[in-house]
């Protein structure tokens, strides 16, 4: 145990000043397990990964069959791979038209990458328009619209002509003008501290895009799959971008990213010149696989509608303590605003200690998430609450 946390300290590539350090020995349903059989509540899911719960028999049973058939055979676009062909369909069935033409990639990021090199095809145009406080990936095109300095800064050069708005404020949109190729917007913003649209500032966003000849980019790598409590944000908003992008819970707990356009957007990839993007293992057909099986159980379960009803649960069994400041949330994505980073921090402790996996936002360390599987039932809601109320909040 000792050796392997030094291994890990040693070899696995560090980034965070502060990891987690709990070793995982098995994960089921909300749950995963420590060697010593501590058992943790996950209230993050992976970042809003694990829609469907960690080792959902559906989708275990869909990698092990698709790993036994085939897994790579060769690069992105070439061969007709039956899991990736089925997905696709899937998934363009259920976004609305003229949104049918799915490239898988394999992240978040690269998803944000493909989708703003799409844009600058299909308009000719550089400019690419982002909010303040907006996160979008890692890769260097994709933290060039990140919405914070702290961050990025170190890394520039980054792309050029980029701006940033406000999100939610409607007056910044005069900005999108007939030079923007795109502008991108998580149609929830996550790393900010879960701050739903204003009513109407989607509809005014589309609306200035289609005005200006800009495209209209959703970053719903958070908030797709169930998590909003519709199939995706952009249903429950009820605005209908030019391009989408997917990851996290597309992939059922593997590795799968995709952006999404219609076919007559998509066709500026594939001429003069051809392959205007590659990737070897986009669309992977174990990760395929898996995510079909993944869809097909959120839709099965209703998973879905359910989001929204037990996302008001937890708020309504929280938001009277008088620890918590607000509560912000969409769906079963919601922020306990706790007023400081130092009742946060604390918090955080607690939460550990207590057998909860919670998080803070990359903007907003004054709150912590819960994006819990969407499987969660209204038994453990209950339970939750009633752990973070007494073991935590009554602490603080
Ligand atoms: N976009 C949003 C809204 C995200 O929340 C994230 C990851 O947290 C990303 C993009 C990047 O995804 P990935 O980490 O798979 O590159």
């Amino acid at each position: 145990m000792e050796i392997l946390r030094k291994q890990f300290l040693s070899h696995v590539g560090q980034t965070s000043d502060s990891p987690l350090m709990i070793e995982v020995a098995r994960a089921e349903g909300i749950y995963f397990y420590a060697p010593d059989g501590k058992r943790y509540v996950d209230l993050i899911a992976g970042v809003s990964v694990s829609n469907v719960g960690h080792g959902n028999p559906a989708v275990v049973e869909a990698v092990c069959a698709q790993a036994r058939d085939y897994m790579h055979i060769m690069v992105y676009g070439e061969m007709i791979e039956r899991p990736q062909v089925r997905y696709a369909t899937a998934i363009a069935s259920l976004l609305p038209a003229p949104l049918e033409s799915i490239y898988f990639v394999n992240s978040g990021a690269e998803a944000v990458e493909g989708a703003l090199k799409l844009a600058k095809r299909h308009t000719h145009r550089t400019e690419i328009i982002s909010f303040q406080n907006a996160y979008h990936g890692s890769t260097h095109g994709s933290m060039s619209v990140m919405g914070g300095e702290t961050f990025v800064g170190a890394y520039r050069p980054l792309l050029p002509d980029t701006r940033k708005l406000r999100y939610n404020r409607f007056e910044d949109l005069t900005q999108i003008t007939e030079r923007t190729a795109c502008v991108l917007v998580e149609p929830v913003q996550g790393e900010s501290g879960v701050n739903p649209p204003a009513p109407g500032f989607l509809e005014a966003l589309r609306q200035r895009c289609t005005e200006t000849g800009a495209l209209l980019i959703f970053d719903e790598i958070q908030t797709g799959f169930g998590r909003t409590g519709a199939m995706f944000a952009l249903q429950r908003y009820g605005v209908t971008p030019d391009i989408v992008c997917l990851a996290k819970a597309l992939g059922g707990g593997m590795p799968l990213g995709a952006f999404v356009s219609s076919n007559a957007i998509m066709s500026g990839l594939q001429s003069d010149p051809p392959l205007g993007h590659i990737t070897t293992f986009g669309g992977h057909p174990v990760c395929c696989a898996a995510g079909l099986a993944a869809l097909n159980y959120i839709q099965e379960h209703d998973l879905a509608t359910q989001a929204e009803p037990k996302g008001a649960l937890f708020e309504a069994l929280l938001r009277d303590h008088p620890a918590v400041r607000e509560i912000r949330r969409s769906g079963l994505l919601l922020a306990v605003e706790l007023g400081s980073s130092e009742r946060l921090f604390r918090a955080m402790a607690l939460l550990k200690e207590a057998g909860y996996l919670s998080d803070w936002f990359l903007f907003c360390d004054t709150a912590f998430r819960i994006s819990p599987p969407l499987t969660i039932t209204e038994e453990q809601i209950r339970e939750c609450c009633a752990d973070i109320r007494t073991q935590v909040l009554d602490q603080l």
